[in-house]
């Protein structure tokens, strides 16, 4: 039970294959009380089917593109949980058309949204919410306070070039910078900024990359552990970096990634 007694919201759950909806079921497992968020009124029954299964009992809209719907996020939070112990963005967009084909033929206006959505997303998300994440006295003499945490999901093609991932990787690259910044600027207020790099996993979001299957028939012959990796195992090692044994873990991108990124050839 690494996360008895804390509380939390996720974002990013649309459906069973979600990433953030493994992460839920995890955290729940280990103690949470969780709100879950959905990106628009379309995604709002399936996910409070999903969340009841589990015992959860928030649920708030959330597009994160509208800073008025961040702001009203942190109020409806606030008066559901009061204080809050993590943050999961497992959120991202491109258009279709962005991920295929040619890099240099990105739109100004695809390269816009794409940065919005699903990395600025995070630094305003982190401002919003950081009332209610902030903790006195890591650190200090009193010391009683334990850490919160924020986590955000990335993806190897914001490190290297992966065919078709294209104007999403140049985001993934701003979104892990953003986790160095802000994990700097919010450890004097005890909150961790980390990142699970997953390894490819077959979502709604996935099946936006042309191509995306021949990322899932490369892992089994070229990762270190010769296979894919499941939604579960990403989930667990996210309650490792929600949970306080990870309390001396800010700034970082932990590879869940059956060791794919550590090859050469
Ligand atoms: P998913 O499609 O299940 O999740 C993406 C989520 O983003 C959805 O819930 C969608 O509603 C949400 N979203 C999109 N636009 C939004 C908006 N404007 N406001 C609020 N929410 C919005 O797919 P997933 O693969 O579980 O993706 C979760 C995260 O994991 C993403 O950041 C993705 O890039 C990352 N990731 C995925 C893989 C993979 O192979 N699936 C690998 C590494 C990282």
């Amino acid at each position: 039970m690494l996360l008895s007694g804390r509380k939390g919201v996720i974002l990013g759950v649309a459906n069973k294959r979600s990433i953030a909806w493994a992460i839920a079921r995890a955290a729940r497992e280990h103690g949470a009380e969780l709100a879950l968020t959905y990106a628009n009124d379309r995604f709002k029954e399936g996910v409070t089917e999903l969340g009841d299964s589990i015992g959860v009992k928030h649920y708030f809209p959330c597009d994160v593109a509208s800073d008025a719907e961040i702001a009203r996020l942190a109020a409806d939070l606030k008066g559901a949980l009061g204080r809050i112990d993590f943050l999961v963005h497992a959120v991202a967009f491109a258009k279709k058309e962005e991920l295929a084909g040619a890099f240099h033929e990105t739109s100004r206006e695809g390269y816009h949204l794409t940065q919005d959505i699903s990395s600025f997303s995070l630094i305003a998300l982190c401002r919003a919410l950081k009332p209610m994440l902030e903790r006195q006295g890591i650190g200090g003499s009193g010391g009683e306070e334990r850490t919160t945490s924020v986590l955000t999901l990335t993806y190897l093609g914001g490190q290297r070039v992966v065919p078709n991932y294209n104007v999403m990787g140049v985001a993934k690259a701003a979104l892990e910078a953003s986790v160095r910044y802000l994990a700097a600027d919010l450890g004097a207020s005890g909150i961790r900024v980390n990142a699970v790099s997953a390894g490819p996993i077959k979502t709604l979001s996935a099946a936006g990359v042309n191509n995306f299957s021949s990322l899932l028939d490369q892992m089994p012959e070229r990762a270190p552990l010769r296979k894919n990796v499941t939604q579960e195992e990403v989930a667990d090692a996210s309650v490792f970096l929600l949970s306080e044994m990870a309390r001396g873990i800010t700034g970082e991108v932990l590879f869940v990634d059956a060791g794919f990124h550590v090859m050469g050839v």
